[in-house]
């Protein structure tokens, strides 16, 4: 597929504090490609947005928009001279402009009625037209800052967390109706989240960051499955890091750059009680449970083996009891 966003060798250091926002960073986003950007607070996520919208300076490398150089070491395109939107996470809608006028400020926006129509009845803000950003509440403004952006229908759309705000049924439907929108439109979109969940569901491909640096790109699901470091593990999720020498078999593992050890992500539901191949080629870890409590629908079960302590995520505990020797089997992806 043809790349619609190509970012190569970007870096950008703030003078105020001289710290790395990013460092020499490069990946492509094809057109109607949904990619998220996941990564700690400070870990560079907005200032990549930033930079593509132009409203901040990288100090060095280039972006390339649609076959077009936007910035490289002597060219800067102004922000408004970008086809790209920026939907940040504190909304930003215009004070003194109703909802309605909002949401057909985009100068593209005059051209996609009957879309605009439609993303206000699936967003549910059809009865807030009239009112003015400080009559809604935080959830509303941010789904009307959702329509103002898809409304006006750029060749890239940058969202920062969009769903941040939004309390967790909320945040289920509108993820939904984003993910529908998206694909309808066959939208451009780099979207930066904390939450994996919305990686898993909404984005084709996710960029890991670190400390500014690229440490994985990979489909979110595999990302969770086959984390390249127990930093990106970790941000999909529950895990247990264990030895390698612990799980037998298992075919994707990383190296701890702290202790140089290989090991293996095992999230919690990959530890079963029950052996589930005939062969029983299975590893297993035997070990003392030392706790556990039910979080709904399974249990959280502790479990301590060789000085590891292991999480399980099970979903019938009747038979366990804290004290109990028990074997988990390893489900290994
Ligand atoms: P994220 O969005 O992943 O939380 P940011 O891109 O906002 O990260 O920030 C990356 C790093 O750059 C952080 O250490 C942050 O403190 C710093 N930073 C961000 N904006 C500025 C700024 N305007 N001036 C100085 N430092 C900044
Ligand atoms: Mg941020």
């Amino acid at each position: 597929m043809k790349s619609l966003l190509s970012i190569s060798n970007l870096s950008k250091a703030y003078q105020a504090n001289n710290i790395h926002a990013l460092d020499d960073l490069s990946f492509e986003c094809a057109k109607g490609e949904v990619i998220s950007v996941v990564g700690s607070s400070g870990s560079g996520k907005s200032t990549l947005l930033k930079l593509i919208a132009g409203l901040e300076i990288p100090d060095k490398g280039k972006i390339i928009l649609n076959d077009k150089v936007i910035n490289n070491e002597s060219i800067f395109v102004q922000p408004e001279q970008r086809d790209c939107d920026l939907v940040f996470q504190d909304f930003s809608l215009f004070p003194n402009m109703t909802i309605n006028e909002n949401i057909h400020f985009g100068k593209n926006a005059p051209s996609n009625k009957s879309m605009i129509d439609e993303l206000i009845s699936l967003t549910n803000i059809s009865d807030l037209l009239s009112r003015y950003p400080h009559q809604i509440s935080g959830g509303q403004q941010q789904r009307a800052a959702l329509v103002r952006a898809l409304a006006n229908n750029p060749l890239l759309l940058l969202m920062d967390e969009p769903l941040s705000n939004l309390d967790s049924e909320l945040k289920e439907n509108v993820r939904r109706e984003l993910i529908s929108i998206l694909k309808k439109l066959e939208m451009t979109v780099l979207i930066v989240t904390h939450d994996a969940e919305d990686a898993l569901t909404i984005s084709d491909k996710t960029v890991v960051l670190k400390k500014g640096k690229l440490v994985q790109l990979d489909t979110p699901k595999n990302i969770y499955k086959y984390p390249k470091s127990e930093y990106a593990a970790r941000l999909f999720g529950k895990t247990n890091i264990v030895p390698l020498d612990m799980i037998p078999g298992a075919k994707h593992f990383f190296t701890q750059t702290s202790t140089g050890d290989d090991v293996v992500s095992v999230r919690p539901h990959q530890l079963i009680l029950k052996q589930e191949d005939e062969q029983g080629s299975m590893p297993k870890i035997k070990g003392e449970v030392t706790s556990f409590f039910n979080n709904g629908r399974t249990s959280n079960v502790e479990i301590e083996c060789k000085d590891f302590c292991f999480t399980a995520e099970i979903e019938d505990t009747d038979s366990l009891h804290v004290g109990d020797t028990k074997t988990f089997y390893v489900k290994l992806y």
